[in-house]
């Protein structure tokens, strides 16, 4: 059999642990005996970025700059414990961090919907995408405890050093103040990577604030995001038959509860860290969750939402047998691959990643899986098998 050929590379990077494993099992058994890869390969395992002062998440990071599309096993960020376990130079930064500050994106999350894995709310037929802002508000706040009596205010001082002030209280006892911020160009590339995201899917995009209370904070970003639907996306979307629908948040949660799904959930930085957790664990698993970073220069970063399986991985390595499940990694290849061939134009990539997609969803909707999904399955008989065999059944299928 000719094997598909790829006109362009994608930007490779490898990771740890568990998951460094599942990555070499997934490319030897599905992807290698159909496609010619064609990759561009940074190794950002724990032990390669010591060596390389970290420059090497930097050097893939601007290599997606040059190949618009990313493939990325989950890394290990570094703690106290990990500071001895590898014998790291230095507490190493986050590598997605790191990686999203060079491409300034928005990170979707969707969950992969199988038959006989359930939502918990049970009118979700269809996936529901969480967007999440991922610069500012609360997670770089300042805050402080007031002892006593006394007089808080907003102070803004202009290059000029002309002051502004805002009264935040006038305290009569102990107390607690926060300041927070964000800039209007952070919400307009996050409005931009959401409308290009909807129009990618061809899915309606929804965003909430609670612009009626924080009449100029969260008022801010309704506005950015209409200014630029108004004057950059509206035809668009009526072309690609999709809506763009903003409501106050406590009215969005409401919906999404009795909605049927198939939309993207625009979220500022807090709403988005918390319903991404409430969304993916109604939805079964975290590995099932899909995640995709999108920059507003069209840059296209793919991987699993979960971390490296620590703990699987250790159990590896004392040559115990494992049941760790490679959906959502499998899936951060599709994605790439797929996007890898509309860029190209080639239908043949593009179908590859289609039929492996489905080779995966059918080998589980059949009753063979790994082990965390057997426990939460409605299947009455699943089949269980180890890390390798379930990617061995894949392949067989494909
Ligand atoms: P984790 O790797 O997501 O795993 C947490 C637990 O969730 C596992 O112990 C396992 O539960 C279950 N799980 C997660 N993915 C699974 C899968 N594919 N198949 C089966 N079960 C799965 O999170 P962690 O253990 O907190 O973090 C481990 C390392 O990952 C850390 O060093 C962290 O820094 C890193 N991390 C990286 C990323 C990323 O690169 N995007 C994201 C998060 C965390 P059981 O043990 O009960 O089976
Ligand atoms: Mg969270």
């Amino acid at each position: 059999m000719d094997r598909i050929k790829m006109a362009n590379p994608i930007v490779e990077m490898d990771g740890d642990e568990m998951t460094r494993i599942l990555w070499k099992m997934i490319k030897e058994h599905l992807l290698e005996p159909f496609v010619e890869l064609n990759t561009e390969y940074y190794d950002l395992g724990l032990e390669h970025r010591n060596e390389t002062d970290d420059q090497v998440t930097v050097d893939s990071a601007n290599a997606v700059k040059k190949h618009k599309v990313a493939v990325k096993c989950a890394t290990i960020t570094p703690n106290a414990a990990r500071m001895t376990e590898y014998d790291l130079k230095e507490m190493w930064k986050s590598p997605n961090g790191t990686i999203r500050a060079i491409l300034d994106g928005t990170v979707f999350r969707a969950p992969i919907v199988v038959k006989g894995i359930e939502p918990c709310v049970r009118n979700w037929k269809k996936p529901i995408t969480i967007a999440r802002h991922a610069y500012g508000d609360v997670y770089k706040n300042t805050e402080m405890k007031i002892p006593g009596a006394g007089k808080a205010e907003l102070v803004f001082t202009d290059k000029d050093g002309k002051e502004s002030r805002e009264l935040i209280h006038e305290f009569d006892g102990e107390g607690i103040i926060q300041g927070m911020h964000n800039v209007n160009q952070s919400i307009a590339s996050f409005a931009r990577s959401c409308f290009n995201y909807a129009l990618d899917t061809k899915q309606d995009l929804w965003f909430a604030t609670k612009d009626t209370i924080s009449k100029k904070y969260d008022h801010t970003f309704k506005d950015i995001f209409q200014e630029i639907y108004d004057a950059e996306y509206d035809e668009k979307f009526k072309e690609a038959g999709i809506v763009y629908f903003y409501t106050l948040i406590d009215d969005a949660v409401a919906r999404v509860m009795k909605s049927e799904g198939g939309y993207i959930w625009a979220c500022k930085n807090y709403d988005g860290d918390v319903m991404s957790d409430m969304v993916s664990s109604a939805f079964g698993s975290l590995a099932m969750m899909t995640s995709v970073l999108v920059s507003p220069e069209g840059y296209y970063e793919y991987e699993a939402a979960h971390g490296t399986v620590q703990r699987h991985y250790y159990k590896h390595l004392k040559g115990e047998e494992t049941s760790t499940n490679s959906v959502a990694t499998i899936f951060a290849w599709t994605g790439a691959l797929r996007k890898r061939g509309e860029l190209d134009g080639s239908g043949e990539l593009m179908e590859f990643a289609d039929r492996l997609e489905k080779a995966t969803i059918d080998t589980i909707e059949e009753g063979k899986m790994t082990k965390d999904l057997a426990l939460i399955t409605t299947n009455p008989n699943p089949v269980v098998l180890n890390s390798e065999d379930f990617i061995r059944a894949i392949a067989e299928r494909l």
